[in-house]
């Protein structure tokens, strides 16, 4: 499944055939405003020095929530916090808009800044928390890839991001088997 936590945070990418390379996406101005189109984000000037920081920064927060997670941990109070104070960031105010023969009321931004999509972005991920399917994220069983995913297997089967990766373990273990 695409989510816009899961595509955020697979934004620091790893070779996944081990050269120890990486790629950050966030610094790729033509990633961001697909990244931006994609998830309906409004467009935006590529981040600033403090935006890419403050984005940065979050990513780094989220990745390392969900692979605690990942390995058991509850939530911490820290992490809590952290995700309660991206979802706090920008200022709200309610819009009483005409939906046909009715109404309905929504929240707005008043501003649609990068404050404003990263708080878009942990809403992704608070969405997933609140839904109790927390255990259906998972990193990428390529430990040179470790990309988030979100297992919609039966079973919860699934170990890697793609079969790509997959493959690539396969290979190498045979490789190994034959030395
Ligand atoms: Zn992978």
């Amino acid at each position: 499944m695409d989510l816009l936590c899961l595509d955020f945070m697979n934004s620091d990418v790893r070779d996944a055939l081990g050269s120890g390379l990486r790629t950050d996406r966030l610094r790729d101005a033509e990633w961001v405003a697909r990244f931006l189109a994609r998830w309906k984000l409004g467009e935006h000037n590529p981040p600033a020095r403090a935006s890419l920081t403050m984005l940065i920064e979050l990513r780094a927060a989220m990745w390392s929530i969900v692979s605690a997670m990942v390995e058991g941990n509850e939530l911490s109070d820290d992490d809590l916090a952290t995700i309660d104070g991206a979802l706090g960031g920008p200022s709200l105010f309610r819009l009483l808009v005409r939906d046909g023969g009715s109404f309905r009321v929504e929240l707005e931004p008043t501003k649609r800044d990068w404050v404003w999509v990263a708080s878009e972005i942990v809403a992704s991920l608070a969405d997933v928390l609140a839904a109790h399917e927390t255990h259906r994220l998972k990193l990428c069983g390529n430990p040179d890839c470790r990309w988030v995913f979100y297992d919609e297997s039966k079973n919860r089967t699934r170990r890697w991001c793609a079969d790509s990766c997959g493959n690539l373990i396969k290979v190498r273990r045979f490789r190994k088997a034959r030395r």
